[in-house]
């Protein structure tokens, strides 16, 4: 099988739900902005996959991608992995872009089989449970208010990205655990917002509170800062989301102790070749590789990966918005058909392309 054609589509809408990042920091989105990734074999088969970006991702495909995927053979994607890191070695990618073009590949792969990729993939479970991961909201009655939502719509895991503040933090965090009781999984994610010795203190109040995990504190590059904290505290410490050179850097992490649990993706790891690698590294030293993040790319691999626990949704807005793929008592079930299960519609993405090549 060859790439014969490689095409990508930026789509732009305004979000209906905003995205609030701590408190209203930049970050806070009120348009989406998404590059479609479209290979075409000359087998008839085609491989998707999409980026969050748009200009960026477009630059790309036309300089690097394009000429270096058009007739490569889409099945031979190890082979194309270790190329696209001796490409990043010049281009330096932003990470998700080596999610982006094996997650195609890996569509390309799947659909070859007539499998659903999970299954190909190994296949762990049909359908796994989702937890409710909240954006900021203003106040910790707003939060309490969000948290009966989301358990009055079948949720019973909670995780609260708040203001980033360790001390207003830390009492909602306790707020939350009197009011849901001791029956339902907290988590809380800091998304890297302090230093370390805001970060043991907040880690101390969610070890009170019995939290699951305490995830991404601290910014990922001091793996000496996680280490102390790791000793510190009993709580999991969740982390390596974001490092960069996915296994590679996830060895030192857990070598090092300096996490308790560790984090992989499709988007940051490197696609699900390289997601596969965290968890599998992660399950050779009995630890967690929970998955980040939404999209379909990310369901496979909660259904193939073993030492994963839950699907992490979103959840926007007040009263709360969720993702369709929800179902009843947040469980998320296996995409049925060959591939990735992305619905596409490509005349209507040719149309409102606000660019393509
Ligand atoms: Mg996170």
């Amino acid at each position: 099988m060859k790439i014969i054609a490689v095409h990508a589509y930026t789509i732009r809408s305004q979000t209906k739900h905003m995205f609030v990042w701590r408190q209203g920091l930049p970050g806070s989105d009120t348009t989406t902005e998404q590059t479609w990734l479209r290979l075409v074999t000359d087998g008839g088969i085609e491989g998707w996959s999409r980026t969050p970006r748009g200009a960026l991702a477009l630059d790309l495909v036309e300089r690097r991608l394009k000429p270096w995927l058009l007739g490569r053979d889409p099945l031979m994607k190890e082979r194309l992995w270790h190329e696209l890191w001796e490409i990043d070695r010049i281009e330096e990618f932003p990470m998700y872009v080596m999610g982006w073009v094996d997650s195609a590949l890996w569509d390309i792969t799947a659909k070859a089989a007539q499998l659903p990729l999970y299954q190909l993939l190994g296949g762990y479970r049909h359908e796994i449970e989702a937890y409710a991961s909240t954006v900021t909201y203003a106040t910790t009655e707003e939060y309490l208010d969000v948290a009966d939502q989301c358990l009055a719509r079948g949720f019973r895991a909670i995780k609260l990205h708040a203001w980033g503040d360790a001390r207003k933090d830390a009492a909602l965090c306790t707020a939350l655990r009197q009011h849901v009781g001791p029956g339902i999984a907290l988590m809380y994610d800091g998304s890297a917002g302090f230093d370390p010795y805001e970060s043991l203190y907040l880690g101390r109040a969610l070890e009170a509170a019995d939290y699951l995990w305490y995830e991404e504190p601290m910014r990922e590059f001091s793996i000496n800062a996680y280490r102390r904290l790791c000793a510190q505290l009993d709580i999991p410490v969740l982390t390596a989301e974001t490092s960069d050179g996915c296994h590679y850097n996830v060895a030192d992490f857990i070598a090092q102790e300096a996490a308790d649990m560790v984090r992989t993706s499709s988007d940051y790891k490197g696609g699900i070749t390289g997601a596969l690698r965290v968890a599998h590294l992660a399950d050779s030293f009995q630890l967690s590789a929970e998955v980040h993040g939404m999209g379909v790319e990310n369901i496979h691999l909660c259904l193939a990966i073993r030492n994963n626990h839950y699907y992490e949704t979103l959840v926007m807005a007040n009263p709360i918005v969720v993702e369709p793929c929800i179902g009843p008592n947040a469980m998320v079930q296996a995409p049925a058909g060959p591939g990735l299960g992305h619905d596409i519609n490509l005349k209507a993405m040719q149309k409102t392309a606000v660019a393509k090549l």
